[in-house]
């Protein structure tokens, strides 16, 4: 009951927001100035001096500060302020504060799991102070952003990715948990950094890896049941497509590298289909990058021009190609293609260019998920617009400098007809007199909602149809103005109604498929959705 406790614990302090009243009840006088300043006070004077600093990292970590101080104004901060926000908690930002996360490391937030806790994965876990855990996001760091392998620093990622969870999917903070595996880092600059916050040497791999993985999995459900959500994040695709498959009839499971990608951009697609017009079975796709994007986006697309044409996957497969680093994905491929790719081994002639495979397939959508940037040529753009009336263009990859085309350039050289979305934001583009809003596939309009639904239906497992259901009901949020200036995707501003909306249509399909178990179901799901939003609004302690 000490004032002084209560000015450091970071989900009850107010500063200087606590009232008159509080002040005499919490044994909070003398402790602060006379000063009384309402939230909204407090909100203004921090945006103020955020926008004081010039470095992007700067602003990360006074945005790091606040949420050790004072979690519900750290919270009010990004919700009212998230399109300014969102870079400087995620990506781009992020993704510097994980390189440097050594240097910058000041408390360590979320819970680190490494070979040295091997045996004693459950003591661990029952370390960490809240018992009433609903979704832990959990890296192994070796593929952060495209960043490649940072070891243990990939901490930031778990960390960012559920500070977005509470702010854009409105869950508890107190029910996310931050996980961290450490077993090892190939990247030697790490390895040879004195301030390296991980265990120094090389990754632990196949049996040994697998081992950890089980029990940590298995604590887990041990730990906090069955209906905890487990968020796979940036592993490498090696491991990535085996722990889904491997954990998905046992767990509930969802990789958002894979399947939340997959959602936000069929979500993109099926927008995207009232300005270029068609259904999605009439259109045909062509991928550059076959990975965990490329074919996560490549499977969910069959799936849904499969339910609406009631065809089998394997026959909407076929007019989806792919290209990877060798070239075209063909049969003649299929002996030494990763187990992820043979579904999209086509019957081709090998090709080997990207410009060639355009020719040979024809497509109607182009989508870019190589991690490689400027590959979408003037050439490769031209020949979408001569076979297209209107190509649709994804250029995914992410950071800005790895796109596969400028928003710019997409528009220039189809000369305005492109309907373009990228990985990374673009300014809005004057054509010829004619302004185009290229729309952003961030994955954060999906993932927060998608939880939010697994949580308020109490799902215990994940269903592709609630990928569906979730892309669905994105696209549904956009709006005529959106679609005017060639938007497939609503703005940011309105993230927490959009989130919403896709909770209650994920939730409404786990009830459909019966996983749900918190019973009976709500009738109105928006509604009950919006009522179990958190809000970051302080509340009066008597
Ligand atoms: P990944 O699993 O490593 O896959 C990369 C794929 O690209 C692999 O199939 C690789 O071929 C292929 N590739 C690499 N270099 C190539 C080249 N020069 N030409 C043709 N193909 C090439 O990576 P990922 O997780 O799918 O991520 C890929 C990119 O998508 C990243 O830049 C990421 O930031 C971006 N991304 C964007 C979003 C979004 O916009 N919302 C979401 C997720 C990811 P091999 O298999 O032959 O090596
Ligand atoms: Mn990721």
């Amino acid at each position: 009951a000490s004032g002084y406790n209560l000015l450091r614990d970071p989900h009850h302090n107010k500063g200087l927001a606590f009232t008159e009243k509080e002040r005499d009840a919490h044994y909070l006088r003398g402790l602060l100035p006379p000063a009384v300043l309402t939230q909204e006070l407090q909100e203004k004077r921090l945006m103020h001096n955020l926008r004081q600093y010039e470095v992007p990292l700067h602003r990360y970590t006074a945005m790091m500060d606040l949420q050790e101080r004072n979690e519900r104004l750290f919270y009010k901060l990004l919700i009212d302020n998230v399109e300014e926000l969102l870079p400087v908690v995620y990506t781009p930002t992020v993704g510097e504060a994980c390189q440097k996360y050594g240097s910058i490391f000041r408390r360590p937030q979320g819970l680190y799991i490494s070979l040295k806790e091997k045996g004693k994965i459950l003591e661990v876990l029952k370390n960490w102070p809240e018992r009433n855990i609903q979704v832990i996001v959990v890296t192994d760091g070796e593929r952060i952003l495209g960043l490649g392998d940072l070891g243990c620093q990939g901490m930031g990622i778990p960390v960012g990715k559920l500070s977005l969870y509470t702010a854009l999917g409105g869950l508890r903070p107190s029910a996310c948990l931050p996980i961290t595996i450490d077993v090892g880092t190939n990247n030697e600059k790490l390895l040879n950094d004195e301030f390296y916050i991980g265990l120094r040497h090389k990754r632990a791999t196949g049996q040994e890896y697998a081992e950890l993985l089980e029990e940590f999995m298995t604590a887990v459900k041990q730990n906090y049941g069955e209906k905890v959500l487990i968020q796979f994040e940036d592993f490498a695709n090696h491991n990535a497509f085996e722990l889904l498959s491997r954990y998905s009839s046992s767990h509930l499971v969802f990789n958002d590298d894979i399947q939340g990608t997959a959602s936000v951009v069929l979500a993109g697609l099926i927008s995207a289909l009232k300005l270029v017009g068609g259904k999605l079975a009439d259109h045909n796709f062509l991928f550059l990058g076959a990975g965990e994007a490329g074919t996560g986006i490549a499977e969910l697309i069959a799936l849904e021009i499969s339910k609406q044409t009631k065809t089998p996957v394997e026959e909407t497969r076929k007019k989806i190609w792919l290209v990877d680093s060798k070239g075209l994905i063909v049969k003649s491929r299929i002996g030494s293609l990763q187990h992820f790719k043979r579904p999209w081994a086509h019957e081709h002639e090998p090709v080997k260019e990207l410009l060639d495979a355009v020719k040979a397939i024809k497509p109607t959508v182009l989508i870019g998920s190589s991690g490689v940037g400027k590959t979408f040529t003037k050439e490769v753009v031209e020949a979408m617009a001569s076979l297209n009336e209107k190509p649709l263009i994804l250029a995914l990859s992410n950071p800005t400098s790895q796109s596969e085309c400028t928003a710019e350039e997409a528009y220039t050289w189809s000369k305005g007809r492109a309907i373009f979305a990228s990985g990374s934001p673009f300014d809005p583009v004057n054509y010829e007199g004619k302004v185009f809003v290229p729309g952003q596939a961030n994955n954060a309009y999906i993932f927060p909602g998608f939880g939010l639904g697994l949580i308020i239906s109490g799902a215990i497992r994940v269903h592709d149809d609630m990928l569906l259901a979730a892309s669905e009901a994105l696209a549904a949020q956009v709006s005529e103005e959106n679609y005017e200036k060639g938007l497939i995707y609503p703005p940011f501003t309105n993230i927490r109604k959009i989130s919403a909306h896709i909770a209650a249509n994920v939730a409404a399909k786990v009830y459909e498929l019966g996983l749900a178990s918190h019973l009976p179901r709500p009738k109105d799901l928006v509604k009950y959705a919006e009522s179990c939003m958190y809000s970051p609004l302080y509340r009066s302690y008597r």
